[in-house]
C-alpha cells in the first residue's frame, strides 16, 4: 500500500518540478533567473495568476492559449510536465519493485543500495528531460546541468562503494560482496572512459568532416552518463542515441514534405544530447537486462 502512495507522491511532485523544468527552459536561453520573476505570458508579457500555473490543468483549461493576448502556448509544457511526472512515478514504482523490502521498512543492504539508486535516478531523470528538451530547441547543453550531473554520478557511485565496503566489514563479508564493492568503484573509471571514447569520436569527426559533429556538451553527458551507469550501460546508452540519431536524419530522405521548407537539411545539426538523453532514460530502467541480453546473444 506505502508504495501507492509514494508513487502517487512521486508524480504529482514530478509535474511541479516539470513545471519549473519549463521555467528553465525558457527563461535560461535569454539568461532570465528561473527563481526571480512571477510567471508571465511570453507574448504580451502579462503575470500569470495562480490558477493559469498549475501544471498540466492550466494548459488543458486555457487550450494552449493565454487568456488576454490569445498567443500560443507551446505543446513543450505539458509535455515536460506529464514526461517528468511519468517518468518520477514509473521511477518510484520501479524502485519498490527492486526491492519489495523497502514496503516492509526492512532495510537490508540491498533495499539500501536500490533506495539510494532510486533517489538519484529521480534527479538524473529531471536533468536527462531538461538537457533533452534544451538541445533539441537550441542544441545547447548546458554546463549547469551537465557539471552537476557527473558530480551526482560520482556521489553515486561513492555511495554504492561505501554501501558496499561498510556491509564487507561490518561482519556480513563474503566472496561476491567483495567483488561487488570493487566493480563499484570502476564506475569511476566508467565516467572517464566514457567521455573520453566520445573525445576520440568528436576528434575524429573533426579530423575527417571539417566541423564539429559531437560538442563538448555531450562528452560532458556522456560523463554524466558513464558515472551514473556504468560502463557497459553508457556503451548502450551511445549505440541508442546513435541510431535514434540516424533515424532521425533519414525522416527528409523517405519524407521529401519535411525538407522543403529546409533547403539545407544536409547542414542541419542533430540534437545529439537530445537521444543520448532518452537513451540513457531507457537504460536506467533496463540497461542491465538489455545488454546482458545482447552479449548473450552475440555469444560472449
Ligand atoms: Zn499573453
Amino acid at each position: 500500500m506505502i508504495a501507492i502512495y509514494v508513487t502517487v507522491f512521486a508524480g504529482v511532485l514530478g509535474l511541479a518540478f516539470g513545471s519549473f523544468l519549463n521555467v528553465c527552459a525558457t527563461r535560461w536561453p535569454e539568461e532570465e533567473s528561473s527563481v526571480k520573476g512571477r510567471s508571465h505570458c511570453r507574448s504580451c508579457g502579462r503575470t500569470l495568476a495562480w490558477w493559469e500555473n498549475v501544471p498540466l490543468a492550466s494548459w488543458l483549461a486555457l487550450r494552449g492559449h493565454c487568456r488576454t493576448c490569445r498567443a500560443s502556448i507551446g505543446w513543450r509544457y505539458p509535455l515536460v510536465e506529464l514526461a517528468v511526472g511519468a517518468l518520477w512515478a514509473f521511477s518510484t514504482w520501479h524502485t519498490f519493485l527492486e526491492a519489495p523490502d523497502l514496503s516492509t521498512g526492512n532495510f537490508t543492504y540491498d533495499a539500501a543500495t536500490v533506495l539510494a539508486t532510486g533517489i538519484a535516478r529521480i534527479a538524473f531523470l529531471w536533468i536527462l528531460v531538461a538537457l533533452a528538451v534544451m538541445d533539441a530547441e537550441n542544441l545547447w547543453l548546458p554546463d549547469r546541468l551537465t557539471i552537476p550531473g557527473i558530480a551526482l554520478g560520482f556521489a553515486l557511485a561513492f555511495t554504492r562503494g561505501g554501501l558496499c565496503a561498510s556491509m564487507a566489514f561490518g561482519g556480513g563479508f563474503d566472496e561476491w560482496r567483495h567483488y561487488v564493492a570493487l566493480w563499484e568503484f570502476y564506475w569511476f573509471i566508467g565516467a572517464v572512459a566514457s567521455a573520453g571514447g566520445v573525445l576520440v569520436i568528436r576528434l575524429l569527426y573533426m579530423m575527417i568532416r571539417g566541423q564539429e559533429g559531437i560538442g563538448m556538451g555531450d562528452v560532458k553527458l556522456m560523463a554524466m552518463i558513464g558515472g551514473w551507469l556504468g560502463v557497459r550501460c553508457a556503451v548502450l546508452t551511445f549505440a541508442i542515441g546513435v541510431i535514434l540519431g540516424t533515424l532521425f536524419a533519414l525522416v527528409p530522405l523517405v519524407l521529401p514534405s519535411a525538407r522543403a521548407g529546409n533547403q539545407s537539411w544536409r547542414q542541419q545539426k542533430l540534437p545529439f544530447g537530445t537521444f543520448l538523453s532518452i537513451g540513457a532514460a531507457v537504460c536506467a530502467f533496463w540497461g542491465v537486462p538489455l545488454a546482458a541480453a545482447y552479449l548473450s546473444w552475440a555469444g560472449f
